[in-house]
Order: structure tokens, then sequence, then C-alpha cells
């Protein structure tokens, strides 16, 4: 059995390929704690949801510049093999490396990141502070960014791409890229769900006194917590990841006022979403007379007058022909104004916090020097919900994206060149998803740029987007018109149909902060505040503040200070990242959930594949992602192919004649003297299948033992 398990380390090698063969095999490892599995040279890692013996200091020793046959599949051996490609020593494609990580929600994305940023620390060898602060980067993030959610108890709500700069083998900078905070949680959350885990570790972690002087009361109290909390072990778990996010705050280079500052406004949110509204006697608004201390306690937190706050929270000033006019909020409207601006907020405390760590991260980097870049993605995956909205759309064109990045990679980049080189091909078939991203980013006619045009009529309605859609799209294979009195329409993605529901899209697509708010932080006291609102959001939507004195961090792709609408910034945030991934080597790994309960394996493998539910989920969650179509394509495909010259220059030394000529008739003396089986010679370059590499590395290696 454990040696069946063994021989199935890459799927690509099964004889018998079709979807119960698939399943047999990854079940069969994961219930020998062999989690991990090739699929050629991508990794499929099936979450444990148990500690595994598996991350330890000798483990981490073992992969290091290891060869890939000799070892297990494991998560270590793809950061190896990035960094080593990084370093030239594997000699494929570009010099930049970028690590896909992709899977549903509780998949194992997030611990996979920081375990391949683990290991890629351990490879820079040294041990110098910078490396530390790298590592701190998560917990700090996780802390502010993730919450428990019904499908992962620290569900990352938002992406990232992390990447590490380095010079020759040594790390010399970091820097992150976050997409779509989902600051809708800030203020709600549904059955079985909680706020951003920060909230609680403050609440749970700070001394009587600097509860005080933050002006916080009892967790309970507050409705943005949902008026629950927790006892015991839970409060213990907070009160220590508190500590721990303090601690990183100090690593990477916060300063105490700052994090006093932010914990200040982190309090000042939590008492605002206590504030009521109640009717005046003339039909006007006011704070509910029950309410006004929290008016009072969330204006002292955010340093700004209480009347200026409520003003902003009652009315809505407007400047016509110089004259200002004042209107004033329903009860909807009033909680509205109030709940966007704990959005507003929190979302710019965060921006604020990654800017910051990016100007920590980078300061010391030479920019004479040339830097090579390992990134690593860490992004939601597809979502589709009872309810889908404006988040969702969002979320769903980026995996459309990636998805379409995965098939350029592994299906057309590699057919296509092998169709110039002459190369003998059959053609395999798949689900091209370029139409459905057309369909999103096309100008002037894609969904997006509808969104937008919509947005810029302050008269336009979320139904009169849908009609637009509707008449534009209706021929559209990938669109499909929902007769509803709601604002539905839905697209046929890749992974399958999604119904949209546009309430609520121009409002999300504008996102407007209101002048008298943006004004209103602008005059706060507490200068991190004031900062937040001084500054503008950039292109690739990171925080451009404006006050240097505080923050002098300065995007490469700030260009422009007019307000984009959200659509377009993460429509270009995507391009920026798209542009990086495609010029880079690509690594995958696909993360798969082996049960929807959060649960370690406790029972046997047969027990397992009795639950129907977890085998539908693997199924669908294979057939979704085409990993079939990619394992016929990586058994048979070539993923490493060096000219004449680069292959000649490399490994003329197994002819021990470095001054052969750099030509085809090189390659083939060199390669007769090797026993190397199956590749192919094209007009101007060489095809090797992915193990061929590790054959040509164990030959160096034995003639440099020589
Ligand atoms: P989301 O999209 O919601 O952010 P995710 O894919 O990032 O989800 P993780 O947070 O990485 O999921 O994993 C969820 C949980 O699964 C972890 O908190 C941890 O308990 C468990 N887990 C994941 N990977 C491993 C692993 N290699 N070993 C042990 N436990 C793991
Ligand atoms: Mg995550």
């Amino acid at each position: 059995m454990e040696e069946q398990a063994h021989v199935q380390e890459d799927l690509a090698t099964l004889s018998d390929l079709d979807e119960k063969s698939l399943l047999e095999s990854l079940t069969r490892r994961f219930s020998h704690s062999h989690i991990y599995t090739y699929i050629g040279d991508i990794l499929v890692a099936v979450n444990p949801f148990k500690q595994l013996p598996l991350y330890g200091k000798e483990v981490s020793e073992k992969y290091k510049f290891h060869e890939k046959s000799a070892l297990p599949p494991h998560i270590f051996a793809v950061a190896d093999r990035a960094y080593q490609s990084m370093l030239g020593r594997l000699a494929t494609g570009p010099k930049n490396q970028c690590i896909v990580i992709s899977g549903e929600s509780g998949a194992g994305k997030t611990e996979s990141t920081k375990l391949l940023l683990r290991q890629l620390m351990e490879l820079c060898r040294a041990n110098s502070q910078l490396e530390q602060q790298i590592l701190q980067v998560n917990p700090l993030l996780e802390a502010f960014g993730n919450a428990q959610t019904v499908m992962n108890d620290n569900s990352s709500r938002f992406g990232k791409y992390i990447q590490l700069r380095f010079q020759n083998s040594s790390v010399k900078g970091a820097k992150i890229n976050e997409y779509l905070l989902e600051k809708s949680r800030v203020v709600h959350q549904d059955e079985g769900e909680r706020n951003f885990h920060i909230f609680y570790c403050m609440l749970a972690g700070i001394s009587a006194k600097d509860k005080e002087m933050y002006g916080l009361l009892d967790p309970t109290q507050y409705r943005y917590l949902n008026g629950r909390f927790g006892h015991g072990d839970m409060v213990q778990h907070w009160s220590e990841k508190y500590n721990e996010v303090c601690n990183a705050m100090d690593m990477v280079g916060f300063e105490e006022q700052e994090r006093v500052d932010m914990m200040t406004i982190l309090a000042g949110i939590l008492s605002l979403g206590n504030i009521t509204f109640e009717p005046t006697e003339n039909d006007a608004l006011k704070v509910s007379e029950t309410s006004k201390g929290w008016l009072k306690a969330t204006a002292g937190q955010f340093g700004v007058q209480e009347e200026d706050l409520m003003r902003c929270l009652t009315c809505t000033m407007s400047v016509t022909r110089g004259e200002s006019i004042h209107r004033f909020h329903n009860q909807q409207q009033a909680e509205d104004a109030r709940d966007s601006i704990a959005k507003v907020v929190y979302g710019r405390v965060f921006g604020w916090i990654v800017s910051k760590i990016n100007e920590l991260l980078t300061h010391k980097l030479d920019t004479n020097v040339e830097l090579s870049e390992i990134g690593i993605l860490d992004i939601f995956g597809f979502e589709n919900f009872a309810v889908n909205r404006f988040e969702q759309l969002c979320i769903n064109l980026a995996n459309e994206q990636l998805q379409y990045f995965f098939n350029h990679h592994i299906f057309l980049m590699e057919q296509n060149e092998y169709k110039e080189e002459g190369i003998q091909w059959e053609t395999i078939t798949f689900k091209d998803n370029k139409p459905i991203l057309d369909l999103f980013l096309t100008k002037p006619i894609g969904i997006l740029s509808l969104l937008d045009e919509q947005s810029a009529f302050p008269q336009a309605t979320d139904g009169n987007f849908v009609d637009k859609l509707n008449s534009k799209f209706k021929a559209n294979p990938h669109f499909e018109v929902v007769r509803s009195h709601s604002p539905l329409f839905t697209v046929v993605h890749y992974a399958g149909k999604v119904q949209y529901n546009a309430s609520g899209f121009l409002e999300k697509n504008r996102d407007n902060i209101p002048a008298s708010i943006r004004t209103l932080f602008i005059n706060s006291v507490t200068p991190l505040l004031s900062v937040l609102f001084a500054a503008t959001i950039s292109r690739t939507g990171t925080l451009m503040p404006r006050k240097a004195k505080m923050v002098s961090f300065v995007d490469d792709n700030f260009n422009s200070t007019r307000k984009q609408s959200v659509g377009t910034q993460f429509k270009h945030s995507l391009a920026v990242l798209m542009e990086k991934m495609f010029a880079a080597s690509p690594h995958f790994v696909r993360c798969i959930k082996p049960n929807s309960s959060k649960l370690p394996d406790q029972v046997d493998s047969k027990l397992i594949m009795d639950q129907a539910e977890w085998l539908t989920f693997m199924a669908m969650d294979l057939r979704y992602n085409g990993l079939l179509e990619t394992i016929r394509i990586r058994r048979e495909g070539f993923s490493w192919r060096p000219s004449f010259k680069e292959f000649a220059q490399r490994y003329n030394i197994l002819l021990l004649k470095p001054d052969l000529p750099l030509d085809k008739e090189s390659c083939m003396s060199i390669l007769n003297t090797t026993e190397l089986r199956g590749w192919k010679c094209g007009s101007s370059r060489l095809f090797f299948k992915y193990w061929h590499q590790d054959e040509l590395a164990r030959l160096l290696e034995r003639l440099g033992k020589a």
C-alpha cells in the first residue's frame, strides 16, 4: 500500500487516466498523509486540516537544492524550484518567477503561501533582519484582512501578490499588492461569520489602561461585532494574537504612535456602529438620545468635532452656484452614511498598512542594480453564492484572468511553439475562456465599460445598467438575460453559470466619498486619519498619501489623481499583474479541500470515499479546473525549450569541449552522449519534458564530482 502511494507521486505517469483513477490515487495518497502530489510540474495539495510532521527543520534542509525526482512531492520543492530557476540553475525561461496558488476558500492557499515564504527565506540562508521582517508581514495582513467565515476560520478577505526581490541569491526587499478587501464585513457579517480578526484581538489583548485610553467598552456592546464575543480559550487565543500583531508591527518598523492612532481609529469604527437615529419633531433626523454617548465617543476617537460628524451622518451637503444646500437624510440614508464611513475608514487603514509595509520593506532597495523577483499569488477562488454582487463579479473576473493565464501557459503557448518549430503534435482541445474575458473587458462595450458609462450618469439606476447589458449582449453565448423585476443577469463563466444581482453595482463602482466626509477627516487631530484622507488612490489601488512626512512611499504606477471607478481600478491592477505574470516563469500550486467541515481526516480512506459529498466535490473541482486536460498535456508536453545556443552553452561541458560551436550539431553530439529519450528537435530549439532537466542536472553533478 505504502509503495503504491509512493509510485503515484506524479499523476502524469498514471497509465489509465480518468476521473476515477485520479480520485483513487489522490484519496489513497491522502489517507497515507501524502497530501502532496504532482501532475507533471504542477503541485496538488490536499488540505489535511491537521498538523502533519512535514515542515520541520530536517525536511526544510532536505529540500534545499534537491533534485525533484529524488524526493516526494512537497510545497518546499516548489519553493526550491522557483529559487533555483531564478538563480538560473534550471535554465527555464525568464528569471523572474511567479507562483500561482489557486483553490476554493479553505483549501489551503494562505497556508501554502506562508510555507513557501518560509522556505524561500530558508533558502536565502542568511538570517538578516529583513528576512524576519518579511516573515512578519503575513501575521500582520492576516489580522487586518482575514476573518472567520462558514468556509474557513481564517479566511483571507482580500487577494494578494507578494513579490520578493532578490539580488543574486539574497533577498533585498518585498512588495505587496492587495486586491479587493471585503470592506462590507466591517458593518455586516452573515450568520456563523465574524468581523475582521483585529477587532477581537484588540479587545481581548489590550491592557486595562490602554482600553481606557482608546475608549473601548465591553465587546458585547458593539453592534458591528453582532454583540457576540467569545469565552475562555478563544479570548486567550485572541489575546496572544494581539501580542503577535503588536510585535509584528514593531518588527516591520511601525512606530508606536502609528499603532496607537490605528487602534484608536478602530475603536472609533466600533463606536460609530452603535450610533442610531430618530426623527425630530419637525420631520428631520437626529442622533437618537440613547446613542448620544456613542456619537461623543466616536468623535473623540476620530479626533473630529461632534457637530461635524453629526452633520455628515444626518445630511448631505452640495454646493450649487456657490450656494451650499443641505438635504436631510431619511433613516435609511443616515444608516448608510454611518456604515459607509466605517467601511471607508477601515479600507483606508488597511491600504495604509500595506503601503507602509511596502515602504519599510523596499526602502533599502538599490535602484541601480538588477533585481530578480519571485512573486506569490494568493487570491480568492471562484465564487457562486445564493446572491452574487459586485464583489463576486470582480473576484470571478480575476479567476477568469487566472484561468486564461493558466490555459495560455499550458496549452496555447506550448502548442503554438510546437507548430512554429515543426514538432509533431496532436492538438489538444480545451475550453478557451478568452471570449468571457472579452465580455468583461472589451472597450467600449464590455460589462465593465458599460458599468462605468452608467455610473457616470447621476440619474442612472442599476436597472438601467442591466437593460443596457441585456440589449448589448443578448446574443453573446456567455451572457444570459434573466426575466425578473430585480436587476439580474447571468454570466456563463468557465467554471459554470453565475447569476449576478446588480443592486448596488453603480454605487459600489463609483465608491464616492462625499466631500464633507473627506473634509471631516482631513481636519482630524489624529495625524494618521488626516493622512489617510489627504491621500489619493493610485491606479493600482494602492494608497498614495500626499503628506510625504508620514509616508514617503511612491508607487511606480501612480499617475493620475482623477478618481477612477472601482471596476476600472481593478481592471487596471489585474492588467498590471498579468503583465508581470506573463513575463515570468510560472509555477502552479492547486489546493484542494477534502471536506467542507474543516475537519482533519481521522478516518480511513474507505470511509471518506463513501462520503458522496467529498467525492462530488473532488470530481467537480477536477472538472472545474480542467485538471484532467492539464494532466494529459503535462504528460505529453515539453516544458523546457532551450535554444540551441542556450543548450550548447550550458551542456557542452558534458562533451568536455568548452569551445564547441553553439549550434544544432553540437547539441546533437551532446545529447548523443546521454541516455535521454523522448526529447525533440525543432528548427531553432530543443524540446524537453520536465524530467529531462533533472537528468541533465544529475549528469552535470556526476561530472562535477568526477
Ligand atoms: P480562503 O480563500 O478562505 O482564504 P485558503 O485557501 O487561504 O482559504 P487557508 O486559510 O490556507 O485556506 O487554510 C484553511 C485552514 O486549513 C487553515 O487555517 C489550516 O487550519 C488548514 N490547513 C491548510 N493547509 C494546511 C496544511 N498544509 N497543514 C495543516 N493544516 C492546513
Ligand atoms: Mg486565504
